[in-house]
């Protein structure tokens, strides 16, 4: 059996990169933007520089998802206001901590005393509720369609356990509401996406189709290797010169049209899409984000806490442009505080933050590029 590095090295092949990089210049390409959806995308297009190996009238344009990224401040606050609770363990996913609120972040909560847990897996909240009885743990669930149903396991094992002391606060969203608002902004042109593998896996295909025929635009479900988005740029290109604008998926070895049908069950058994959610740079989009359905309101934090939680819209701070670059609009070098005043090890928003952030990207590959 092949090892992981072996299966990996596949998709990193020198070899095989050059072969399609010179494949896609000999089909001489005109301009084209192609918005690459996930952060994960763009870490490997800047990882693997995009300068040197694809003809420069195809520009990436970076997208809104990077789960970290999108959350507004506000949410940020509601759960720096929990963690303020005596009462309350705050429980959330690593890259959260450190995103800053309005004046504070997690990380900050918890280096002051404030019982605030990082978990890499949504069920290890069972275990922390177990051991803190007289503590209302609140898990802050964050993520895309991917990790989803993973929120939605841990509400089906709390209620089948009858854990008494474990609230949601849910704040997952969509992706496809998410790409209709930056193909209806008057200000992007958008001509073709890179969509996110790990997304797809769990939804299945059927979610791009509107926004294909909506929108007159190829989709190409790409993975995370070299080669897999050296291969999408080529697909999509071929679709371009066939005059054909369609989902297509290049990462066959993970994602099948229909998707993972169980996980999908387990999402919409415990959870109902949201009238709007309100995305970082993106503002209020209609039916972009989920709830927890109301018979299951008792887990619901945002219900039963609601006398804690600030609700009141905050902004970024003026200087970050993090919403310009969620929305297209421009590149995180544009920023002022570019490496300067914003670094991973100091950032002043949320792109700079997570290992998906395009801010973060930038700075860590640009010397490379
Ligand atoms: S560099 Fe920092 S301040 Fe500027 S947009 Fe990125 S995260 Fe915001």
């Amino acid at each position: 059996m092949a090892s992981t590095f072996e299966w990996f090295r596949e998709f990193r092949d020198v070899r095989k990169i050059e072969a399609l990089a010179a494949a896609i210049a000999d089909m001489r390409p005109g301009p084209l933007s192609v918005m690459e959806v996930c952060g994960g995308h763009t870490h490997v297009i800047m990882r693997y520089g995009r300068n040197q190996l694809l003809p420069t009238a195809i520009r990436f344009v970076h997208g809104p998802g990077c789960p970290v990224c999108i959350i507004p401040k506000e949410r940020i606050d509601q759960a720096i206001a929990l963690a303020r609770c005596d009462d309350v363990v705050l429980v959330t996913l690593a890259d959260m901590m450190r995103v800053p609120g309005s004046s504070s972040s997690l990380i900050r909560e918890r280096a002051g005393g404030r019982d605030i847990r990082m978990v890499y897996s949504p069920m290890d909240v069972v275990k922390i509720a177990a051991d803190a009885p007289e503590k209302q743990v609140v898990y802050f669930a964050i993520g895309f369609e991917t990790t989803a149903p993973l929120t939605a396991a841990l509400v089906q094992t709390v209620l089948e356990r009858h854990t008494e002391n474990v609230l949601i606060h849910m704040n997952h969203v969509l992706v496809p509401p998410a790409l209709d608002a930056v193909m209806d902004a008057e200000d992007v042109a958008i001509e073709a996406f890179i969509a996110p593998g790990h997304v797809t896996a769990i939804t299945g295909t059927g979610i791009y189709r509107d926004l294909c025929e909506r929108h007159r635009v190829p989709v190409v479900v790409s993975g995370f290797e070299p080669v897999d988005m050296l291969q999408s740029v080529q697909m999509i290109l071929e679709q371009r010169a066939a005059g054909r604008a369609e989902v297509a998926i290049q990462y066959t070895r993970a994602v099948r049209p229909e998707g993972n049908r169980k996980a999908q069950a387990l999402v919409s058994q415990y959870f109902t899409v949201r009238d709007s959610f309100r995305w970082r740079g993106l503002g209020e989009i209609p039916a972009s984000g989920l709830a927890l359905k109301p018979e299951y309101g008792c887990l619901d934090a945002e219900v039963r806490l609601a006398d804690r939680l600030p609700v009141a819209p905050v902004n970024d701070h003026r200087v970050c442009i993090c919403g310009e670059i969620l929305r297209g609009r421009q590149e995180p070098t544009q920023c002022p505080a570019f490496g300067r005043a914003c670094t991973p090890g100091n950032p002043m928003g949320a792109c700079m933050v997570s290992s998906e952030g395009a801010c973060h990207a930038y700075f860590t590959y640009q010397q490379v590029r």
